[in-house]
This record gives C-alpha cells, structure tokens and sequence, in this order.
C-alpha cells in the first residue's frame, strides 16, 4: 500500500484528532499555558499512520503538532489573544518520546515545567480553598469596568487601576471588585509521597502539590494515586524557592504494581511445600539469609507477612513483637519485611518523627499528614525500637491495632485514615539485658495495653555462647564474601522478588477451620484453664485463644492448604508454647509472667504501671498528681496503704526522674 501523505492542514488536522482522543493529554495542554516555559511530551508512535510523516519530516511534524495544540487551546480558552498566543508558541516546546513515566523518588529540579506520570500517596490534604479564576472591577461612581488579569501561575490577581474619569466622583480612586461576577474554583494544597514500597527504607520523598476543580473532590488522605504533573518552582525574592508540584490529571492508579505470581510460579510453591521441613528450613532461612538461625523470629515475621483472615468485623492481623538486643539480629530481620511484601515499610521509633509513624500535623501545609501506619494499610509496617516513640504515637498505634483506622480531630481537622496494618514490632530491653524476673512491662518501654495487642511475641535476648557467637560468624562472613544473590543461590533458598510473590499469593487464600483443629484448640484452651485456676496468674485470656485461631489460619496458608487442620492447629500451639519459653515460662506448670494487666513486682514497677495505665485510659500523655496518688492507692495497697506513703515514694520517683513533670502534671 502507498503510504499516505498529507498536507500541511490535513497533518494538523489529525494531530488535533490523536491528541483530542486522549483525555491525559488534553488535560496537559489545559494547564500547559499556566507553566513558564513549558514543555510538552509526545509520543509519535502513538498513532501508526502518522508515524511515517513524523520519520519522513520532524521539523514539519513539530510545527504541525505545536500549531495543533495551539488550535486546540485556543478553542478551550477563548480569552487567548494574539499576543498570548505568540507569546505561547514561543515558549513551548515540543519534546519527543516513548516514555514520561518517572519513579516519584527520581524527580525533581531537571524535570523544571515539564509534565510526567508518575505514582504517589496522597499523605495530607489542606482546608478546602478556591483560587481566582477571572475579576471584573468597576467604579463605584462612574460604573467604569476593568477586566482584572489573574497570573495563570500564582492565580494572583492584577491589582485594580483608579478611574481615571475626570468627572467621576471617584476620580483617581482604585476601582473596586465586582462580586458578582467574580468566578472561582475549588482548590486544594496537598502533600503527596513516593510510595513506601518504591523507597529504600527511609525517608521518601514528599512535595506540596495543588489540585484544582473537579480534582479536588474525588482525592482523599491514603489514597495511591497516577498523576500527570509539574515540578515548579515558585521564585522567591531572595533567591531560595519554594516547590509546588502542578497537578493536570490525578487518578487511582492501577494495582498493576504489585508483583502477582503467574501460574507456573504457583506450581512451584505447590512443589516447596511439599518437603515437610520447608517452612522452618527453607522459608525461614530465605527470610533475612545474614542471620543465622533465629528460626522462631523468622517464623514469626512469615505468619505476620501472611496473616489470619478477615471475617466480618474481626480482623485476620496478627502483630509481632521481637524482644532483643540490637546484635541479635532483630533489626535485620525487621528491615527484610519490604523485601517479603510491596506494601510494607521500615520504621525506626528512635529517629522516625510523628509524622512519618502514624499521623500528625505538619507546620508547611498546615494539615495533619498520615505517617507509615496508614500509608501501609493492607500491609504491614516493621516497627523498629517500637519503646521510643513519643506518647502521642503510642495512643494511635493502639487504635490502628485495636480498630483498623485512625482517627485525627485536632484543630477543627476531622480525618478519618484507614490503618489496617499488621505491626510487626522490635524492641530493646530497657537495660542490656532481660530481667526474668519481672514482667514485660517493666522490662521494656511499652505501654501495657499495646504491648497485650501483640498475637506473638518472643525475647531474643539470651546469654552468650561461645559456640553459637562462633557459628554466627562464620556465617556472616561467608554471608558478606558472597553477597546475597550468590548467597541465596548457593544455597538453594528462595530470592526476595520470589518470596513478594509467594507471600502476596498466600495472603489470598482463605483456608475453612476444620471440626478437628476447633476442638484442638478449645481442649488446649481447657487444660490451660485448669492450670490457671489452679495457679493463678495465666496471661492466657480469650485473645491468646482468639490469636490460635489466626495464626493456624496463616500456617495453613503458608503451607498452600484450603483447609486449617488440626496438624496446624498443633502447630500454632505448639509455637505460642515456644515463643512463651523464650520467657522461661512453662504453660504445662503453669509458670508465668508474661500478664500485662497484671501486679508489678516492684515499686517502680507498680508505679510506671499506674501512670501507663491512666495514660492509656485518659488517652492523655500528662496525668496529675491526684490521679496518680489515687491510682496507687487503690491499685497497690501493698505497697502504698495511704495518701502519705504513696507521697513519700511519689517524691523519691521525682527525684530519680522515674517520673517526669510538664506543664505542672507527669509523664513516664
Ligand atoms: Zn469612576
């Protein structure tokens, strides 16, 4: 077939027919006039037939595709000119390409003005707002009228001229603007984030950004959003500028980021799970391979990664909680979490801010911004050094553990941000080592209530070993002489990309509770009853049996099963009574003291208890000194029988900074 030639009309013509096909592309141009020096992104390969004029005459091609574009805003914007439209042409410019698509954590000032596609989280949105489309000002004496000019960039409106009517009453004086017919339309400051699961543990990158119009109304907090957007400059006087990314179309972007298996790679996790030691050889020595051994830890990060299910209201997530020594390991294990699952993330206590954990305000947009707990919602967030957050962080982390959202009503803000994340939590004793002694409570920095979130929880802290230190690192040596993709190779464990696939297949299935594992557990459950009738103080209250149901449910799904059978149900008995012996505690003798509501053994103790369990009840970080006395007499009378003892030792603990006083009222 001849190939067809066009005519220099006949060319724009069907430019202006492509472009206008595309809604992503017209909203482009729609904006492109509010950008200095913008530029515009085409994809001749777009439109096969066109193609052969664009490879035969570039120059004619751009000069046909700029006029089509001009055509096509001068058509959507009638108050174009002559001049503002030479002035237009003029600065445009025409680049070519087969991809705009940029990585959200690789943008920035090289990409001044020019559209791209990218991907982000809307991490906050401003108070609504609207921005000044046109103004007319006229004088209050004479009528007189003037069409105001709104920067297309700013939206900063022209300041209205004096009238300049001789025998105008008002001669000389600014006209004024007419209200009525002043047009305006929604706008909206946001703040939008590279995706956790695009940035390498840290801090992603965030930037304020506008949206206008319809946009407005249909973008929410959490959201993960396409967008096609400009990085901006706004000048400021003294040289420094402040960023505004310019938004031109926003969307809900496409699940299509996240790493499915295909068939064949699901026949091959039916082949792993055959071998009966896969979960705790394999699996486990897959998941953080620097680490030697530490299998229950390991154990514990699948069954979390995986979860229960989610039935009706109650929830399927099952938290985790390492207890340990920053050399054991912990951290690492934590930190390989993004590499087992997309939507996850690595947060430090220690260092990560208030904003980057749950939710809190942010002075440069003036809004509460959610933090990793909610931008994870559907995954799960490793919470490093979970005992240094700030007490803020402790109230909402409990209420995205115990109700799934989050809810902000500060400073006439009212947001309500999904937070169904599995926390999967490490801490560091509060002195070097872990005092068998005494309850969790007292041994770490943690709230009593959050700490009773926890389905699992297991201490890593043990006492050296001269044998286990030298395995260790001999391990880590031949670990580091390899590097990983060898490492992994060598020894036949499965690669991370591998184990996203795996770990998000699994995560789907929905395995039926079978008669045999119900009544394995509920026989468990008696003969733990008995004992705790017998001795007293078991921890093992209706979430631990509640906790048995979820995590046999991901042990079977961990094992491709459609069913939970009573093997697994064992399993995941079996598993609880492990991970309770990393506390020296027997259930089968009934020896504990893992009960968080429970006595503390020591003054100090009894005293953090009554503090934390005020701060968790009042919701509030400051308690008063009434409300503390009260709480230690009442709670502890074995320690404090009346108002003066509990003083005494009040005044000691201040003066030890066991308690901490602010604002006239105290704090642990
Ligand atoms: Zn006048």
């Amino acid at each position: 077939m001849e190939p067809k030639t066009y005519t220099e009309s006949a060319l724009c013509d069907a430019l202006k027919k492509v472009i206008s096909s595309r809604p992503d592309q017209i909203s482009i141009i729609d904006r492109l006039w509010t950008i200095h020096n913008p530029s515009f992104f085409y994809d001749p390969s777009q439109d096969t037939e066109l193609l052969d004029e664009f490879l035969t005459n570039q120059g004619r091609y751009k000069r046909m595709l700029k006029r089509a574009i001009l055509e096509i805003v001068t058509t959507r914007h009638k108050f174009f000119d002559a001049e503002t439209e030479l002035e237009f042409i003029n600065s445009v410019k025409i680049k070519f390409t087969d991809s705009v698509q940029v990585k959200m954590g690789k943008w920035g000032p090289k990409y001044e003005g020019v559209p791209i596609a990218t991907e982000c989280v809307i991490i906050s949105t401003g108070k609504e707002q609207t921005y000044t489309k046109s103004a007319v000002a006229k004088c209050k004496g004479c009528s007189r009228e003037a069409e105001l000019e709104v920067d297309p960039y700013t939206h900063k409106l022209q300041k209205p001229p004096r009238c300049f009517n001789e025998d105008c009453s008002y001669y000389k004086r600014d006209l004024q603007i007419d209200l009525s017919s002043f047009e305006s339309g929604e706008y909206k400051l946001i703040q939008i984030q590279e995706p956790m699961d695009e940035s390498n543990y840290g801090s992603p990158i965030a930037y304020a950004a506008e949206l206008k119009d319809g946009d407005v109304r249909e973008t929410f907090i959490g959201q993960r959003k396409k967008i096609i957007a400009a990085f901006t400059s706004i000048i400021g006087e003294d040289g420094v500028n402040d960023i505004l990314i310019k938004i031109f179309s926003i969307n809900d972007a496409k699940d299509d980021y996240i790493k499915k298996a295909t068939d064949a790679e699901i026949a091959t996790f039916k082949e792993w799970v055959k071998d009966p030691t896969f979960l705790q050889l394999r699996l486990c020595r897959s998941i953080a391979p620097e680490i030697f051994n530490e299998t229950l830890a390991k154990m514990v990060a699948a069954i979390c990664t995986t979860g229960g299910t989610h039935v009706d209201s109650l929830s399927g997530n099952i938290h985790g909680l390492l207890i340990g020594n920053p050399s054991v390991g912990k951290t690492k294990i934590l930190m390989y979490i993004v590499k087992m699952l997309q939507k996850s993330a690595y947060i430090n206590g220690a260092t990560a801010s208030g904003a980057g954990i749950t939710i809190a305000y942010d002075d440069k947009i003036k809004a509460p911004r959610i933090g990793a707990i909610p931008q994870c919602s559907g995954g799960i967030v490793a919470f490093d050094e979970i005992g240094k957050i700030r007490k803020e962080d402790n109230k909402f982390t409990l209420e995205a553990m115990s109700e799934r959202t989050i809810h902000y009503d500060k400073g006439g803000f009212d947001i309500w941000a999904n937070a169904d994340t599995v926390i999967l939590a490490g801490a560091n004793p509060k002195y070097d080592y872990y005092d068998f002694q005494h309850t969790i409570v007292e041994n770490i920095n943690l709230i009593g209530p959050l700490i009773s979130r926890f389905d699992l929880i297991i201490n890593m802290v043990r006492e050296k070993d001269a044998e286990l230190t030298k395995a260790r690192m001999k391990h880590i040596d031949r670990f580091r002489e390899m590097g990983e993709t060898v490492f992994v190779q060598k020894n036949d464990l499965i690669p991370s990309l591998m184990l996203i696939k795996y770990f998000t297949y699994v995560r789907t299935l929905k395995p039926k509770m079978t008669e045999k594992a119900s009544k394995a557990r509920h026989d468990f459950f008696t003969r733990i009853q008995a004992i705790q009738q017998a001795k007293g103080s078991l921890p093992i209250d209706e979430r631990f049996y509640e906790g048995l149901y979820r995590i046999s449910t991901a042990i079977a799904k961990l094992l491709l099963s459609n069913e939970v059978t009573e093997d697994h149900m064992k399993q995941a008995i079996d598993l609880q009574m492990e991970a309770l012996a990393t506390f020296k505690m027997n259930l089968a003798e009934g020896e504990t003291n893992l009960n968080m509501q429970e006595e503390a053994t020591s003054h100090e103790g009894a005293l953090k208890h009554c503090v934390t369990e005020m701060q968790s009840k009042m919701q509030e970080e400051l308690i008063s000194y009434d409300d503390i006395i009260a709480e230690m007499i009442s709670r502890y009378p074995k320690y404090w029988s009346t108002e003066k003892k509990a003083d005494e030792y009040f005044e000691k603990a201040e003066e030890m900074k066991i308690l901490l006083k602010r604002e006239g009222k105290y704090y642990i």
